[in-house]
C-alpha cells in the first residue's frame, strides 16, 4: 500500500520524478489547496525500495514498511536478498 498524504503533500512531484517503476501519476485537477497530488495509479509495479518516501520533503509518503528489506526482522540487513552478493 502506498498512502499520500493529502494534507501534507505540497505536489513538487519529487517522488514522481524519483520512482523507476514509474508508480505515479498526477492528478488532473488540483485539490482545496491548489495541490495536483501524485496518485499511485500503478502500485503493483512498485519495487518497495522506499526511494519516494526517504525523498519526500513533507513525508507525506507511507509506504507499506513490512516491505521495506531494511526494516524486516529485527533490522537484521540479512533480510536484503542481495546482502550475500553486496558481500561478495
Ligand atoms: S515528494 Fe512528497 S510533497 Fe512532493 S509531491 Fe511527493 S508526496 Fe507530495
Ligand atoms: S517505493 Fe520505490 S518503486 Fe515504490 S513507488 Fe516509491 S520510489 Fe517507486
Amino acid at each position: 500500500m502506498i498512502y499520500i498524504d493529502p494534507d501534507l503533500c505540497k505536489g513538487c512531484l519529487l517522488c514522481v520524478n524519483t520512482c523507476n517503476a514509474h508508480v505515479f501519476t498526477v492528478a488532473k485537477k488540483a485539490n482545496k489547496k491548489g495541490v495536483f497530488l501524485p496518485i499511485p495509479t500503478n502500485e503493483n509495479a512498485c519495487l518497495n525500495c522506499g526511494e519516494c518516501e526517504l525523498l519526500c520533503p513533507d513525508q507525506a509518503i507511507l509506504i507499506d514498511i513490512e516491505k521495506h528489506w531494511w526494516m524486516k526482522k529485527d533490522n537484521n540487513y540479512a533480510f536484503n536478498p542481495n546482502f550475500s552478493k553486496i558481500k561478495g
